[in-house]
């Protein structure tokens, strides 16, 4: 999943990239396969970012745990069916972290102020404890802007979409983009060498 043998190995850059509104279309709390709807061109993206070197991990808060509208384990087979659907059209993700907490919540057992809800960093540590990750080279990309983990420093490009949540406040990204696709091409376009090889400007046109 590297590339060819004989690829540099070593950290890699990932995209964490937020599920309801960026990933597949906003619902109001999905608990059903049919819900989850990839946005248009959602594969694809997600393809270009695994040829470009990139690892794809979503991170998603799941507070309907939480809520007691769906357990986790119905929420496994959510996310297993819904990345079923992206690799049958080419798109990879390459592993999935949610926070199923709220401090509201009426199942006791996740309700409960926690420390991986976003904004709060717990999901993407978990991520970085799971994965070799340069995150100086990765991307966060998101409908909101705790999808930014805005008090994360040392991070690459933060990216807001529209296709989700109405966004009022734009300051903590780097780019605003019509749609997941869409902040997939801006990404790639910053960076035209391939993340494994050293970073130069590769921008002459
Ligand atoms: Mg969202
Ligand atoms: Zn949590």
């Amino acid at each position: 999943m590297t590339g060819p043998a004989g690829a540099p190995t070593g950290p890699r850059p990932a995209v964490f990239l937020d599920r309801d509104g960026t990933l597949v279309e906003e619902r109001h709390y999905p608990v059903r396969e049919q819900d989850l709807v990839p946005v248009p061109g959602a594969a694809g993206a997600l393809r270009r970012l695994h040829q470009a070197g990139y690892l794809v991990l979503l991170l998603t808060n799941q507070s309907a745990v939480a809520r007691g509208m769906l357990d986790e384990e119905r929420l496994g087979a959510l996310h297993a069916d819904l990345l079923g659907r992206l690799a049958s059209d080419g798109g990879v993700i390459d592993d999935v972290f949610y926070c199923p907490h709220h401090p509201e919540g009426t199942a006791l057992a996740y309700a409960f102020p926690c420390d991986c809800r976003k904004p709060a960093p717990g999901l993407l540590h978990r991520a970085m404890a799971r994965h070799d990750i340069d995150l100086s080279r990765s991307a966060f990309i998101g409908d909101s802007p705790r999808d930014l983990f805005p008090g994360v420093e040392g991070a690459g490009a933060r990216i807001l979409v529209r296709s989700g949540h109405p966004l009022e406040d734009v300051s903590a990204a780097d780019q605003v983009a019509p749609d997941f696709p869409a902040a997939v091409d801006w990404l790639l376009a910053q960076s035209r060498t391939p993340p494994d090889t050293p970073a130069t400007s590769a921008q002459g046109t």
